[in-house]
């Protein structure tokens, strides 16, 4: 079941606040993604039995070997994305929605592709609770991309692929950025944008996420 909005009371706005401070002292500096950070509800995209822990800035499990990230890795890969102002944005890994929620408040439009049906379905539900009207799901294997919704001014994938492939930059327009965490036991968060034909790739810091993985879990 999903938890209501207000289920923890008081006490959720204040833990909030603190995580919210706790991300400043961690180095996020966009304002609009640490506002949006405050103002999504953390907790309704956990189980119940988790909801209390929302506000830690910790990565918590969604069930099906699945994780939510760190906010403060939520926060920081929002700002990258950010930086390039992107207006359409393709997520890999819808999850719980938490982050597709982010995207929502930040951006004009958000398409997100989650290969387990579950964990779409409750995705969908609380995102309609928070009444987000700007995003698309689809239930597909996302490595690829999505090739009929291209070009995007950001992507960020929220598992983590081997290597990136040319499918998915190719769907990146002029000027856009792509966020996404790459390697198997060692992986590294990068940044790759697109300028004309060339992608300039950066590496931002080490991160451990769930694999990509093919095919569709329904
Ligand atoms: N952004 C999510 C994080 C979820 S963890 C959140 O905020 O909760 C990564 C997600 O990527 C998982 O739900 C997993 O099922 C999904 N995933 C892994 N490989 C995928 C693929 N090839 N296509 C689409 N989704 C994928």
């Amino acid at each position: 079941m999903v938890p209501a909005i207000d289920g923890i009371g008081m006490t959720s706005r204040r833990t909030r606040m603190r995580l919210i401070q706790r991300l400043r002292e961690a180095g996020i500096r966009d304002e609009q993604v640490l506002a949006a950070l405050e103002e999504v509800p953390r907790h309704i995209f956990l189980d119940e039995a988790l909801a209390h822990r929302a506000y830690e800035d910790t990565a918590l499990p969604i069930g099906y070997g699945q994780t939510l990230s760190q906010p403060y890795i939520v926060a920081r890969m929002t700002e990258l994305l950010m930086a390039h102002k992107p207006e359409r944005v393709l997520e890999l890994g819808t999850g719980s929605g938490y982050q597709t929620a982010i995207l929502a408040r930040l951006c004009d439009m958000v398409f997100s592709v989650e290969r387990i049906k579950a964990l779409q379905d409750r995705a969908r539900e609380r995102l309609q609770l928070l009444k987000t009207r700007n995003v698309m799901l689809r239930l597909a294997d996302g490595g690829m991309g999505w090739p009929e919704r291209a070009p995007f001014d950001g992507i960020i994938v929220t598992a983590a692929p081997k290597v990136l492939p040319d499918e998915l930059l190719a769907q990146l327009a002029d000027g856009g950025v792509l966020v996404a965490p790459v390697g198997e036991t060692q992986q590294m968060l990068v940044t790759v944008t697109r300028e004309g034909d060339s992608f300039h790739t950066r590496e931002i810091e080490p991160v451990r996420f769930v694999p990509l993985l093919g095919g569709v879990v329904r």
